[in-house]
């Protein structure tokens, strides 16, 4: 099958299917086959592998996928690319393309549709909507093992920050609750038709069987929003607002968890924001 990583590709399949790029689904498509080659690698695609892929484009790398693993299942939201996609993987039996918007679909019933077997998302989502779509897989407890995905390079450094960084906040926390986060690369805006204005890189989230720390979910994650609520207040101003509780008991919780309330809550680890939600009932 003929590759599509290049711009003459692309021009001519404009042409022949009348197709324009739409800013509104966030379509920047890949033209590199070495970018794509170190997505397959940081996910780590072998034979057997079940891939949810999300926006597929014009199939640029799902042509990869389906030579390289068991079954892709490409959920596409732009109805002017099905064509298109019919075209560009007839050569391929192992796929199967859906016409939906991901966010909107029952992803696991879909999955179970393709197999029982857990699934490795691959990705390159449009910039507007990388944490919502991400955070969507990872709350919604799929049969997913791990999460490839292109973003802008500021989302990717969000997401690995530790505590105390400028970019640790609540989608840094969210993202190592439910995951191992790994940057596989950064990724030049030169290698996307049309271009973005931003740098992207190539993140891997590795999903954990069990959360790092021992806390009921909805709490540890109602602490970690009221914590993050307001920037540059102190924790014990912003838990009592956020939380709608009286500023005397957080002092008290605060000092069973021995957390100064000063902090600010871009400082706390996990560990620190578990210990709160332990010892409050909300
Ligand atoms: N994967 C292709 C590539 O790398 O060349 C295209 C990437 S482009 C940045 C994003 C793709 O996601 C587009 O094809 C767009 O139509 C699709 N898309 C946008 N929002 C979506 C959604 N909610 N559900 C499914 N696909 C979506």
């Amino acid at each position: 099958m003929e590759r599509l990583t290049s711009p003459r590709m692309i021009h001519d399949i404009q042409k022949k299917y009348d197709f324009h790029f739409s800013k509104r689904y966030g379509q920047n498509f890949l033209t590199d086959g070495n970018i794509i080659e170190k997505i397959l690698e940081g996910a780590d695609i072998q034979e057997e592998d079940y891939i949810l892929e999300i926006g597929p484009g014009i199939g640029t790398m799902t042509q990869y996928l389906c030579e390289r693993s068991a079954h892709v299942l490409a959920v596409e939201i732009d109805q002017k690319l099905i064509p298109i996609l019919n075209d560009t993987l007839r050569d391929y039996s192992n796929k199967t393309i859906l016409n939906e918007d991901v966010l909107r679909i029952n992803l696991k019933e879909e999955l179970k549709k393709v197999s029982d077997k857990p699934f490795k998302v691959i990705a390159n989502l449009p910039y507007y909507i990388t944490s919502e779509i991400i955070m969507n897989l990872l709350e919604r407890d799929l049969p997913i093992e791990s999460i490839t995905v292109m973003v802008q390079r500021e989302v990717a450094e969000r997401m690995i920050a530790p505590p105390g960084k400028k970019d640790y906040g609540a989608l840094s926390v969210a993202v190592q609750f439910y995951s191992k986060p790994q940057i596989v690369t950064i990724v030049p805006k030169t290698v996307f038709m049309p271009q973005p204005k931003v740098e992207s890189a190539v993140i891997n989230l590795k999903i954990l069987d069990e959360p790092p720390v021992e806390a009921q979910k909805e709490v540890f994650f109602k602490v970690v929003k009221a914590s993050f609520s307001m920037r540059r207040k102190t924790l014990l101003n912003c838990l009592s607002n956020g939380l709608n509780m009286d500023r005397q008991k957080v002092i008290e919780v605060l000092e069973k968890c021995d957390i100064d309330g000063k902090r600010r809550g871009e400082t706390l680890s996990l560990k620190e924001f578990a210990k709160i939600a332990n010892e409050i009932t909300v």
